[in-house]
Order: structure tokens, then sequence, then C-alpha cells
């Protein structure tokens, strides 16, 4: 026994210190970025957000506490965000100019690089899942409109009416918008697309995205949420990353796969590529944000704008929920 011990200690002290210190699972959670400060947050709407954040959390480590993989954990992480009001996604999006929610998804396993997501649907509670559907119950990676929501009825997904997704307040924004003929990337603009990354007890990772996209949207838009590379990426052998902001910005830059690229291409540190791309991201017009983690433990978010919601939380780590920038 004390032999065996010994052999392990003797192991231990031979692993890289970044291998001793890594957490067995992680995950990183967001509920969209913008200008969030203080001055201009009701105390109600603050801890609203600071709760709905912790319950996703919660709802996720738990998959991950218990053996479960990222991919399970990052959809049950994205489910409690989609049922929450508070933000962007699921019940609470935002409005068409049309006076629609039409919803965009997407899911990445980065053990496979298997990938699932859907655009424009407007009748499945947890859009999240129907990502997940396509990825695993179908040849394809992106439905969008009417045939994802016929193929959602047919793979037995649950429906509700369309008046499920509005809320008040996201019909009060739309007619502001509408009042004011405000641009659409207004600078005072909130994200409130909500993702989730993960890290299992396995080591793979998994990245989810789920947004009603921006208010007002028309033609059909489709921000980056949906788009794999853009909104959504994961990779065993970098990071897997959800982003929030500016869409099209986002798609333009290709921000999900171009940070697991310079982490896998540059050996570069999550954290350090992430800004990077973020800036770049910036040049270009585009606000937002970014949060990852990678097979190494590393977890890490990114943005440019005042604020974020976000949570992170790992099986060594204390839970954190921060709302603005100079929080953690
Ligand atoms: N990225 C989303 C979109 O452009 C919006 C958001 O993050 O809130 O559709």
């Amino acid at each position: 026994m004390i032999r065996l011990s010994l052999i392990a200690g003797a192991l231990l002290m031979s692993l890289p210190a970044a291998a001793q210190d890594k957490p067995q699972w992680t995950l990183v959670i967001h509920g969209g970025a913008g200008v969030m400060e203080r001055a201009k947050m009701t105390p109600e709407r603050e801890a609203a957000a600071r709760k709905g954040l912790d319950t996703a959390l919660e709802a996720g480590s738990k998959v991950l506490a218990g053996g479960g993989s990222a991919l399970d954990a990052v959809e049950a992480a994205v489910k409690v965000l989609e049922d929450d009001p508070s933000f962007n996604a699921g019940r609470g999006a935002v409005f068409t100019y049309d006076g629609t929610n039409e919803l965009d998804a997407s899911i990445m396993d980065g053990a496979t690089r298997r990938a699932g997501a859907v655009a424009g649907v407007t009748r499945t509670r947890n859009p999240i899942s129907l990502a997940r559907k396509v990825m695993e119950g179908s040849p394809h990676v992106m439905l969008a409109g009417k045939g994802a929501d016929q193929f959602s009825a047919e793979k037995g997904l649950e429906q509700v009416a369309p008046s499920y997704f509005a809320t008040k307040e996201r019909r009060r924004q739309l007619e502001t918008l509408k009042a004011k003929k405000t641009s659409w990337f207004d600078i005072d603009r909130k994200f409130g697309t909500v993702g989730a990354v993960a890290m299992d007890a396995k080591g793979h990772v998994a990245a989810a995205t789920s947004t009603g996209g921006i208010t007002g949207k028309r033609w059909g838009r489709i921000g980056d949420s949906p788009v794999i590379g853009a909104g959504t990426y994961a990779d065993d052998r970098a990071c897997a990353v959800s982003a929030t902001g500016a869409g099209e910005y986002f798609i333009r830059a290709g921000v999900a796969h171009e940070i697991c690229a310079r982490v896998r291409f540059k050996g570069e540190s999550l954290k350090a590529a992430a800004d990077i791309v973020m800036k770049e991201t910036a040049d270009l017009g585009g606000t937002g944000g970014v949060i990852l983690t990678g097979p190494s433990g590393e977890m890490a978010w990114s943005f440019n704008t005042p604020g974020m919601y976000r949570g992170k939380v790992s099986a060594s780590g204390e839970k954190v929920v921060a709302i603005y920038g100079d929080e953690d």
C-alpha cells in the first residue's frame, strides 16, 4: 500500500504542473454581451440574470459531476437559459420585424467534430435539443425554416405554440426600435444569446449556442449562432467556443473556428487566442464576446463590450457568476 502510494506520488511529481492542476471537468456559460453598466441595470434585472446563470451552471455541473458527457452538459445548461425569459433564446427571444420569433441554435461535439444546427425555427420549445437531433438523427448539419420545424415534429421534440416564446418586454423593444428607427447594431444593444462550453471527465469538449437573433431582423436574416465555425465550434485538439454579439461580423471573422485554429496551430493559450480574435472582430466593427474551455481544463472568456452575462465552474473551482466588465 505504502509502496503503491509512493509510486503514485512519484508519478504525480513527474507530471507537468498544468496536468496536476487539471480540473476533472469544466463548464463556462454566457447569456449575451453588451452595454451592461451598473447605472443602467435595475436590481430586479440583475438578480434575475444572476439567478438564471446560476441555475444553468447547476444543471450543467450536475451532469458533469455525475460523469456525464460535455455534450449532455452544454445541452442541459442551454436548455435552462432557453426556458428563462431573461435571455434572448427560447422563451424571451427577440422579435423579428414582422413580430414573430425565429430561433437559431447549434451544438458541436469536440470528440467527433460532429455538429448540428437549426435556423429560423418557430415551434420547438428547446431549439438546442433540435440542433442535437439534427446532429444525431439526420445525415445533415443544418436545417432551416419550415423543414426544420417539420423535422422537429417528426422526431417528437416538444412543440409549443409560437406565442410561447413571446414576452412583453421583447415586444416593447421591437416597438422602440421601430419608433426610433435605430440601427440594428445600435451601440446600446444588449445581446442576450446564450451558450455553454464544457470539458468532461474523459477530456472531451463540446459547445452549444442558442438565440432569437437580433431585434427587428428581416428577410430571413440568420446570424452567427447557428453557423458552425462562427458562433460555435468544438474540437478536442484545441477547444470549445460559443460566441455572442453582432453576428454578421462573427461570421465574417469565422470567430469560433479561428480561435480553435490559433490554439491548435500556434499553441496559444485560449485566453490569448480569444483576445486576438475579438480584437480583430472589433477592428471590423463587431462587438460581442466568447466563452471557451479546452481539454487542458483551461477556462476563459473575452469580450469587447462593457459587460457579458457569464459564469463558470469546475470540479475543483468555485462557481463564478458575473455581468460587468470589472468583475472577476
Ligand atoms: N449573435 C447573435 C446574432 O447575431 C445575437 C446575439 O449574440 O445576441 O444573431
